[in-house]
């Protein structure tokens, strides 16, 4: 799969795709993330990528002219499956969205920034609207950031143990269940007996049912329609 994020700040983007899982699926080639300065597709003088808004009012606006530029110039080089914007505005980001686009074999990423992005640039070239949750970030980095990491360790090979996906939260429609690791009892709080007893059966109902219990408790509204089938148990059959 190949990204290719537009970002007006690149440094924003140093920490995240050079470390950890991000970091070893590009050195694996099961992603390539490219991230390009936009600023090299503002032809002025000054390099300028906003301008205030029509109508007046607060804010800087990101301008058409390099976006347009840069956008039309990776896709004469491919097809892209998506050209993504990340914006309030957009379909609130979830597990199923990322299934999807981990599918998909190149992606656009769009970080708005300031007062947001030139309408015409959505209407004439944006496919996906992304939001990551209601409320309004800086720009749109941090919420390609997240988009990247959660598509990118869904790609098959990506993560080692690909069966520790399976029982991920959303996944199956459902909140993992809680871990512990060694010691078995730290400060007087023991580990639960089904854990230590190196019995498969034991260790997966145990996991399922707490899975079940922390879902119901949390987020009951992930229940809702699904099969009574825990993650745990479908995992098994797998
Ligand atoms: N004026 C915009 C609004 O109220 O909807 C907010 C602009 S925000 C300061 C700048 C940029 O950050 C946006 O253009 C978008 O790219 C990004 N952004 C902010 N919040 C976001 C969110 N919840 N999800 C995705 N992107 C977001």
């Amino acid at each position: 799969m190949r990204i290719d994020v537009i970002t007006a700040f690149p440094p924003l983007f140093q920490g995240p795709l050079s470390e950890s899982i991000l970091k070893r699926a590009q050195e694996g080639r099961y992603a390539e993330i490219v991230v390009h300065d936009l600023r090299a597709y503002a032809h002025d003088k000054h390099r300028t990528l906003d301008d205030s808004p029509y109508g007046g009012g607060a804010g800087m606006i990101l301008k058409p002219e390099p976006l347009f530029e840069c956008i039309e110039k990776l896709q004469s080089e491919r097809p892209y499956d998506k050209v993504i914007l990340t914006t309030p505005a957009g379909k609130v980001y979830d597990q199923n969205m990322c299934k999807r686009l981990s599918m998909h074999d190149n992606l656009i990423i769009i970080c708005g920034h300031y007062k947001g992005v030139d309408q015409r640039v959505i209407d004439a070239l944006v496919t996906m609207e992304i939001s990551i949750g209601d409320y309004v970030l800086t720009g749109g980095e941090l919420a390609a950031a997240v988009i990247i990491d959660s598509v990118v360790r869904l790609i098959p090979g990506v993560i080692g143990d690909g069966e520790s996906l399976l029982t991920d939260s959303f996944m199956e429609g459902e909140l993992d269940c809680p871990y512990y690791t060694r010691p078995p009892e730290f400060r007087g709080m023991p580990v639960p007996e089904d854990l230590l007893s190196g019995d498969h059966k034991r260790v997966n109902a145990w996991r399922s049912k707490a899975a079940r219990k922390l879902t119901r408790d949390r987020r009951p509204d992930l229940m809702a329609g699904q099969e009574d089938e825990p993650a745990h148990e479908k995992k098994k059959r797998k």
